[in-house]
């Protein structure tokens, strides 16, 4: 089973998009269906798949990150998954970047990167200036997106959405030195628009920070199941 939170000797520990502390996870699927399951992190997964087959491929030590609802991580180094002895580690979300006035998180605290920079963060801050409906799928957030590039607002939450994801980026880069980044999860959707930007900041700001090659995952929605069974 692939789930959001902290998988640690199979319970789950921090689900902080469902307000729980620890569940055992395990021990109530399998009471209750009768199987036996294993219970496995979705972004670490995902993490591993695409350091087997997809975009971390040639890279010893990297980090993967999958935005989507919250922000998951998954960090390699000399080739092996980082599996720390306390907890699971790599919770690159819940990392602060906004310590003045940030904005509160389920996780207790404030200013997270999740709360900047996971795409469920990226799609309701656009939704809002873009005055759509809740319910704007992914695809039609892009075509919007496009047809209102002139719209100022847009352009300067774009641009601060890529200095947050920058500032997470390369504290990350800073501690971990990673030879590849890769960015997965919905991310992806959002390739033209998002990416590029990123990787002009990337260029503008070399003088000042080093960054390893950030590349976009390759396996898509299948990566979490692919990693599941590595
Ligand atoms: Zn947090």
């Amino acid at each position: 089973m692939l789930v959001h939170g902290e998988v640690k000797e199979e319970k789950v520990k921090n689900i902080y998009n469902l307000g729980l502390k620890e569940l055992p996870l395990k021990q109530m699927v399998e009471e209750f269906y009768q199987v036996e399951v294993s219970i496995r992190n979705d972004a670490k997964c995902a993490g591993l798949a695409e350091k087997k087959y997809g975009s971390l491929q040639n890279y010893e030590d990297a980090v993967f990150l999958c935005l989507g609802t919250g922000i998951g991580g998954a960090t390699f180094l000399k080739g092996e998954l980082l599996k720390p002895h306390k907890n699971a580690g790599s919770e690159y979300g819940h990392m602060v970047i906004q310590k003045e006035s940030g904005i509160p998180c389920k996780c207790g605290r404030t200013g997270c990167f999740e709360k900047y920079c996971s795409m469920q963060a990226f799609k309701e801050n656009v939704k809002k200036i873009l005055n759509l409906p809740a319910t704007t799928e992914a695809k039609e957030i892009v075509e919007q997106i496009m047809e209102n590039r002139q719209k100022e607002e847009l352009e300067q939450y774009i641009e601060k959405y890529i200095d947050d994801l920058y500032i997470g980026l390369a504290n990350i880069v800073k501690i971990i030195e990673p030879q590849a980044i890769s960015l997965g999860g919905s991310f992806v959707y959002y390739k033209d628009i998002l990416y590029t930007k990123l990787l002009e900041k990337v260029e503008q700001e070399k003088n000042l920070i080093e960054m390893p090659k950030i590349v976009l995952a390759s396996l898509g929605n299948d990566a979490g199941m692919i990693g599941a069974v590595l």
